[in-house]
């Protein structure tokens, strides 16, 4: 039985015996046993991470001390970034080059980025119109953080909010997501092994059952949520009994606008780089592409036989271009909304498929032409290799259209035109933009999205303000 609860500095079985399996996707088998935390054990958790919130050995901590903790997290990941690398590839499937250049690369980042800002968590003082007073602000944690995380990007999402919430002081609970368990508990071994005091990193590993007594218990003061729309809303109602603070980072429905002048070649390479990283398995992937009507037959025609040629297989595997999706109730998702398309009237130019030969969840990188607007697979998330291309006759109706959904996450324009790129780019409504590249994210600059993608920002210094409170103190001088 899996001893993956990690609660007041002890690692535990679940309180009721129970556990589960993770799969390696690229197999169908199953390869680690983790404990299912109950709420007995969200109970457990909340107590010792609250306890920890005011134990000196962390509130103690001199600035420059948590800052050393956070480094050295960081500096762990980078000696374990192998070990690391391999495990989120037998667990969630992404090629290893992706595992080590994304995954552990940016997790180690995230946590040198934080470690900076724990010393520069100044207050202000206010100019206020009363004589004889001083006024200044604090940052304070905001208190016990709930922090759970998908499947796509298990260890770096998991860094996305670790760091920042210890880097404010927080305490906190950690809650996997089912399926790609495996390097965030590894991680949580590294917070230990850097001196993050017992209490303050608290692991829950489970599904949604484990999730749902966090977000409801009352003594958690925040939760950050990254995963579906749906569960998001979920949440937002399941938090209101104490009103925590709850920050979510949904889904998405990334358009990326081709202009007629763009570099085509420039313009085919990025966005299939956009749609099919992790298997198209990206809150940001680039979906719904958005083509002048003068190169859209050539554009889908390109990606088509690049799409085509892709090699998949086996993360593990040096070749392997494009791994597995990462359970089979996921490829079965992906290939209902392929199913969609084709009912709808939508054109199958290449994919549509799984890959019989390959024994795990393998899905053909797939590209439609012909799509409409109303269609499911332009308006729905598909989370898969899958992209559609539709084409347009002007720039206002491409903005009009890229604007026609409720997500807004992210979106990209295509051109060699420097004043229509940023008209676009100021027209569309997405938490991030990119001009004439795909997608990366960076510990440095605000991730986030509009509408239903979710509430807040991430990284840079949005994360600071997301995981602090700020105290105004107001002092008489006489
Ligand atoms: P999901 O919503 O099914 O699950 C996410 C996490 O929430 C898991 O840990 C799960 O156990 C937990 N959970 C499920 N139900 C819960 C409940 N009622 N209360 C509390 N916790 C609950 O999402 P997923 O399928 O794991 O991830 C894919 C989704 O994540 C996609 O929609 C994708 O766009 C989104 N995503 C967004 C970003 C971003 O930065 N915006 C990044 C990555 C993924």
């Amino acid at each position: 039985m899996g001893q993956t609860l990690f609660i007041g500095g002890t690692w535990k079985p679940a309180a009721s015996g129970a556990d589960f399996a993770t799969i390696d996707p690229a197999t169908g088998e199953p390869h680690a046993r983790c404990a299912d935390a109950g709420r007995a054990d969200a109970d457990d958790a909340v107590a010792a991470a609250r306890s920890a919130l005011t134990d000196p050995a962390w509130a103690g901590l001199a600035p420059a001390e948590r800052a050393r903790i956070l480094w050295r997290v960081g500096d762990l990941i980078d000696e374990h970034a192998e070990e690391l690398a391999q495990l989120e590839t037998l667990d969630q499937g992404q090629p290893i080059g992706v595992s080590r250049t994304v995954s552990v690369r940016g997790a180690a980042e995230h946590f040198r980025y934080y470690a900076g800002w724990v010393t520069k968590l100044y207050g202000e003082t206010a100019p206020v119109s009363f004589p004889n007073v001083l006024q200044y602000t604090r940052r304070e944690p905001v208190g016990v953080c709930a922090l759970i995380t998908p499947w796509n990007f298990p260890l770096l999402i998991a860094s996305w909010k670790l760091a920042p919430a210890l880097a404010c002081g927080n305490t906190v609970i950690v809650k996997p997501a089912e399926q790609t368990p495996m390097t965030t508990i590894r991680l949580v071994q590294l917070c230990q092994e850097a001196g993050v005091p017992a209490g303050v990193v608290n692991l829950l590993t489970g599904g949604p059952e484990a999730g749902r007594a966090l977000v409801e218990h009352p003594d958690v003061d925040k939760v950050s949520f990254t995963g579906s729309t749906e569960t998001g809303r979920g949440i937002v109602r399941a938090a209101a009994g104490n009103l925590k603070r709850v920050s979510l980072e949904l889904g998405g429905k990334a358009p990326s606008i081709v202009l007629p002048d763009a570099d085509l070649d420039a313009a085919v390479a990025g966005c299939l780089q956009g749609s099919l990283l992790n298997s198209g398995q990206v809150c940001a992937a680039y979906t719904r592409f958005l083509v002048h009507h003068s190169i859209a037959d050539e554009f889908a025609e390109r990606c088509a036989r690049a799409a085509h040629q892709m090699r998949l297989g086996p993360g593990g595997a040096p070749e392997t271009e494009l791994g597995p999706l990462v359970t089979s109730d996921h490829l079965a998702h992906v290939e209902a909304l392929v199913r969609s398309g084709v009912e709808e009237g939508a054109t199958l130019v290449t994919g549509g498929t799984r890959d019989k030969d390959l024994p795990g969840y393998f899905f053909r990188p797939t590209v439609f032409t012909g799509v409409r607007d109303d269609m499911r697979i332009a308006r729905e998330e598909i989370f898969g290799p899958v992209l559609s291309v539709l084409s347009y006759e002007d720039e206002a109706e491409a903005v009009a259209r890229a604007n026609d959904t409720a997500y807004g996450l992210a979106a990209a324009v295509w051109t060699r035109d420097v004043a229509a790129a940023h008209r676009v780019a100021g027209a569309l409504r997405a938490g991030t933009v990119f001009i004439n590249m795909p997608n990366p994210v960076d510990a440095s600059a605000p991730w986030g999205g509009y509408g239903a993608s979710g509430w807040g920002r991430e990284m840079g210094s949005g994360a600071i303000d997301l995981y602090s409170e700020i105290k105004s103190v107001w002092t008489s001088l006489v």
